[in-house]
C-alpha cells in the first residue's frame, strides 16, 4: 500500500467498512510509515474522538436536563398527592370531630 492509498482509505478503516485483507495492509503500512501513522492518529482523534466526546457531552446534558425535569415533575406530583391526602384527612377529621361534637351536644 502506498501513502496516497493509505490516506484515501482512512475513512473506510475508521468507519469499519474496510475488508480484512485491506485492513491488514493498512495496519502494516501504518507500522512502517510514521507520517501516515501520525496522519491517521490525527484523523481518528478528529473524527471518532471528537464525535464521541461531543455526543456523550450532549447526551449527558440532555439526560441531565430530562432527569432534572422528571425529578421536579415527580416531586411536584408527590407534593400534590401529599397535599390531597392531607386535605382528605383534614376533611375526614373535621367531619368526624364535628360529628362527635354534634353527637355529644345533642
Ligand atoms: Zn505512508
Amino acid at each position: 500500500m502506498e501513502c496516497k492509498e493509505f490516506i484515501e482509505s482512512m475513512p473506510s478503516f475508521i468507519d469499519g467498512n474496510m475488508k480484512l485483507f485491506d485492513k491488514n495492509e493498512f495496519i502494516e503500512h501504518m507500522d512502517n510509515c510514521n507520517e501516515c501513522k501520525e496522519e491517521f492518529t490525527i484523523r481518528l482523534l478528529s473524527t471518532k474522538g471528537l464525535k464521541s466526546l461531543e455526543l456523550s457531552e450532549s447526551f449527558d446534558l440532555n439526560k441531565e436536563i430530562n432527569n432534572y425535569i422528571k425529578d421536579v415533575k415527580d416531586r411536584v406530583k408527590r407534593r400534590i398527592d401529599i397535599i390531597k391526602i392531607l386535605i382528605g384527612f383534614e376533611i375526614l377529621f373535621i367531619t368526624v370531630c364535628s360529628g362527635l361534637i354534634l353527637f355529644f351536644l345533642m
